[in-house]
């Protein structure tokens, strides 16, 4: 397939919100979320949790009907970043698996901040005190709301316990399974070309990261992230907003923003602001000159 037969296949969107809301009120509703906004500890062999699978949700848009009927998924839920994960990869084992029925879509909560914890090694749950200690300048906190508001100036993890976050991140990872699923299983196939490359899996999936955030499928399903944020405001505060405030209100975005600079991440920019255009999620403070982006 050409890229831009690819590209006009995916240039689709998708009514799915009244299935985003379903998934984000079981998430709200489970243990699990409870356990991370409460900061209890959860040790990191169990930081994903199971929540259903796709044949005991109860879908109601059509796009999500056709693609629960030919490839069902497990819903899982975690803390350390989300992503649709091909169908035969165990994650957690780095093992192939042979004739499962389900994919899976892991879906992330907390996961820039825990992001920011992990990679930094700066910031580490103390078992033993039962608190949070920055190894910076050896503070301790009680809770991760504590932490949070001690790292404003980090923009970046402020606003990860925000309701649209996770909506966001529910509508980012339907979108990919649908894609997924109506169109040849590509990404799946994708991704699991590019681990038979790499000796390592972990490595491999590292890597991928870097390289799929600019490709047509991750413009389709960044709609998702925005349009979860613009439904968090009213018109007003939409109108206001600029296109690097919407940024800097999407950390995860952001972050990998930051890390390079090439012309995939402008041709990137450019399909995301046509998209939106098309899509009536360009604000009316947003200017489509990406010169003034800070990227
Ligand atoms: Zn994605």
């Amino acid at each position: 397939m050409i890229i831009d037969e690819l590209q006009m296949l995916l240039c689709k969107t998708y009514q799915i919100q009244e299935d985003v809301n379903m998934i984000f009120d079981i998430i709200k509703n489970s243990e699990f979320y409870k356990k991370v906004v409460n900061l209890e500890y959860i040790p990191e062999s169990d930081n994903e949790i199971v929540l259903k699978n796709s044949d005991n949700l109860n879908f109601k848009c059509q796009d999500c009907i056709k693609a629960q009927s030919k490839n069902p998924f497990i819903l899982y839920l975690n803390v350390d970043g989300s992503s649709y994960g091909p169908k035969n990869i165990n994650k957690m084992e780095g093992e192939i698996e042979s004739n499962i029925k389900y994919s899976k879509i892991r879906i992330g909560i907390l996961a820039g901040l825990y992001t920011i914890m992990v990679y930094d090694n700066g910031f580490k749950y103390n078992n033993n005190k039962k608190k949070w200690e920055n190894g910076y300048n050896h503070k301790t906190y009680n809770s991760v709301q504590e932490l949070i508001s001690d790292l404003v100036p980090q923009k970046y993890a402020q606003y990860e316990l925000m309701d649209y976050r996770i909506k966001g991140s529910i509508h980012h990872e339907l979108i990919h399974w649908i894609d997924d699923t109506l169109h040849d299983n590509f990404i799946t196939k994708k991704i699991n070309n590019a681990l038979k490359d790499q000796k390592s899996i972990k490595n491999s999936l590292h890597q991928k990261r870097i390289k799929v955030v600019y490709s047509p499928y991750e413009v389709n399903a960044m709609i998702g992230n925005i349009k979860e944020l613009k439904n968090s405001m009213s018109i007003d505060e939409w109108d206001n907003l600029t296109l690097q405030g919407m940024l800097s209100l999407l950390p995860s975005y952001a972050r990998i923003f930051k890390t390079e600079k090439s012309d995939q991440k402008i041709r990137f920019f450019k399909d995301i602001t046509k998209r939106m255009y098309r899509e009536g999620l360009f604000g009316k403070n947003m200017n489509n000159d990406l010169s003034e982006l800070d990227l």
